[in-house]
């Protein structure tokens, strides 16, 4: 089986690389939405049976300590995790449907820096969450 990107970041950083690493490498790298730890375990345990869910915490937390993956919190307290890409988005959470909603906004990104400079400070990152409910009409 060819590897995921995931695995190829892993490989590049000098991780080792066991079965079952390769497998939740393969399972975050395909995930299109925020998995947290449970359903990455579950995910992964469609694939081998034999991954526990602490094999699956220590090593997202290891892809995350690395910058392969990136933590997000939701407002919820568990971890949700998604591969880390050279495109920032920011993320808008509905709170009644628990959906996500990726965007970007150049508008806010330059503000962003503004504030930082005006503070003498240049801007490194930021996270950004919204949590909203549907609109009724
Ligand atoms: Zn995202």
């Amino acid at each position: 089986m060819e590897e995921s990107r995931i695995e190829l970041a892993c490989i590049k950083n000098g991780l080792k690389m066991t079965d079952q690493r390769r497998v939740i490498a393969r399972v975050l790298s395909d995930a299109v939405d925020h998995p947290d730890v449970e359903e990455v375990h579950r995910r992964s345990s469609e694939i081998d049976s034999r991954i526990s869910v602490a094999t699956v915490y220590r090593t997202v937390r290891l892809f995350a300590d690395e910058e392969i993956v990136e933590r997000h919190d939701f407002g919820d307290g568990r971890g949700r995790y998604e591969e880390a890409t050279e495109d920032h988005h920011d993320h808008l959470i509905d709170l009644n449907s628990g959906k996500v909603i990726e965007f970007q906004s150049l508008e806010i990104e330059r503000l962003q820096k503004v504030i930082a400079e005006k503070y003498g400070m240049k801007l490194m990152g930021h996270r950004l969450e919204l949590y909203c409910v549907a609109k009724d009409d």
